[in-house]
């Protein structure tokens, strides 16, 4: 296993579809890559077109277990925060065992989408009552568990949570679980990172703030100058229009206006929805090549808005996808809807691309695996020096064997009424063979028994 050879007859370069490739892995890193090249005789052949495995750039693991869940009406100004409310009455009931149950069902559905990486924006720290458990890295083990348990690669990242609201409001009682002063916070890294310095290759940890409602100025820049060595900081930010009103009325200025005037946001950051930007803030977080996080899934699933999508790409601005909430668990859902919600705004087609890349479906992949990767603190792409992370499509599925090389992506973004992810290799091991994962039978079963215990 530490030396492997791999032939496609397609693949998805750096460089665009390239015919004949030839991959070498070394230690699960791919260390040489060659085009228009004959089958070496010891290769393992990639039937099927190959890509690189997407990152899903945002997860709250246990929410998967609600998706699909809230969707009653409970009073004719449902929004985001009666959705808030029905999510703590999870919370208040959830185990370490029972999220580790989620995201194992949780990742391997992933790994079946085509994700290879996750960021999982951890919050739920504690016990109901906000004790601690006697690990107190105890949740977050849990979801280093998951990934091992998969294969599915992991940057964690512990949530920083220390106020219920602007102003300092001390957390309420769903929020105990969440709640860590900043040297308690410092402290939770430390615990986490001989563990995941073990796994260097499949796990990374990330800094993270809840949002600017949930964290002050001072304890951003106090954790940011704690850190030695550049990791990925992340953040929820501007998603909801009151976000904004309160932020404007706390603080006098706009969420991403006020993150960019009190610390210094660089390319380790990601903003995860920033969907209320103003012209100048469309610049700001553009030229600091930050990572936009969007979650259209989610987004549209809580009746956010619309990511001006097409503003923030004219200005050179990175993007990323991620599931968060997990009503969708497909990389193609995700682009397509971002582009579909842009479309419907704007009453025009085709509204994300760019003059090098005109095909929607190749800019979309082609940007978010980049930014993915960049929020994750790790690098994609089949070319050494990444992580070898790949994924085959089903030549059997009418639209991809159909398919000239330069319209596989529209196709399986914009017309696959199945899934056509068959096989997936996280770090050259293969955890996705035709569709199934060796787990999945045990996995589900637990995760049935878990949501009947809960009676959701
Ligand atoms: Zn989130």
């Amino acid at each position: 296993m530490s030396h492997q050879i791999f032939f496609a007859p397609l693949a998805l370069l750096p460089s665009g579809w390239q015919k004949n490739v030839f991959i070498e892995v070394s230690q699960g890193q791919i260390i040489r890559v060659a085009e228009n090249q004959p089958p070496p005789a010891d290769a393992r052949i990639l039937n099927g077109p190959v890509l690189p495995t997407m990152t899903n750039l945002h997860s709250h693991a246990f929410q998967r277990i609600m998706a699909g869940l809230s969707e009653v009406s409970l009073n004719p100004n449902d929004n985001f925060w009666s959705w808030r409310d029905t999510m703590y009455k999870l919370v208040a009931k959830l185990t370490p065992d029972d999220v580790e149950t989620i995201a194992t069902e949780l990742y391997i559905d992933m790994l079946k989408a085509g994700y290879g990486q996750v960021v999982e924006f951890n919050y739920l720290h504690h016990s109901p009552d906000g004790q601690r458990y006697s690990d107190p890295a105890e949740m977050n083990r849990r979801l280093l568990q998951a990934s091992d348990t998969t294969g599915l690669g992991i940057t964690l990242a512990p949530v920083l949570y220390s106020y219920g609201g602007f102003g300092e409001q001390p957390c309420n009682q769903a929020q105990q679980r969440f709640y860590h002063a900043t040297d308690e916070y410092l402290r939770l890294h430390e615990l986490l990172a001989p563990q995941v310095k073990q796994a260097s290759l499949t796990q990374k940890l990330a800094l993270c703030f809840h949002s600017i409602r949930a964290v002050n100025a001072e304890q951003i820049n106090q954790i940011l100058a704690h850190q030695q060595h550049n990791i990925p900081v992340h953040i929820h930010i501007a998603e909801q229009q009151k976000e904004v009103s309160d932020c404007l009325a706390h603080y006098g200025q706009r969420p991403v206006e006020w993150l960019f005037n009190n610390t210094n946001v660089t390319p380790d950051w990601c903003l995860i929805h920033a969907t209320h930007l103003n012209k100048e803030e469309i610049c700001k977080l553009a030229r600091s090549q930050a990572v936009a996080g969007l979650c259209p899934t989610t987004e549209a699933n809580l009746g956010d808005g619309i990511f001006p999508a097409q503003s923030f790409i004219a200005e050179q601005g990175r993007i990323g996808i991620g599931s968060d909430s997990h009503v969708g668990l497909s990389v193609a859902e995700e682009l397509r809807l971002l582009e579909y919600s842009q479309r419907l705004q704007a009453q025009q087609r085709n509204r994300l691309y760019t003059t090098e890349q005109p095909a929607v479906g190749d800019y979309l992949f082609n940007a978010c695996l980049q930014g993915g990767a960049q929020a994750a603190g790790i690098q994609s792409g089949l070319c050494p020096g990444s992580r070898a992370d790949f994924m085959t499509l089903n030549n059997e599925l009418a639209e991809i064997a159909g398919a000239q090389p330069s319209q596989l992506l529209n196709r399986w973004i914009f017309a696959c009424r199945e899934n056509p992810v068959k096989d997936v290799y996280i770090a050259g091991q293969q955890r996705i063979f035709s569709g199934q994962h060796p787990h999945q039978q045990t996995s589900r079963e637990s995760y049935i028994a878990l949501q009947h215990r809960l009676k959701l």
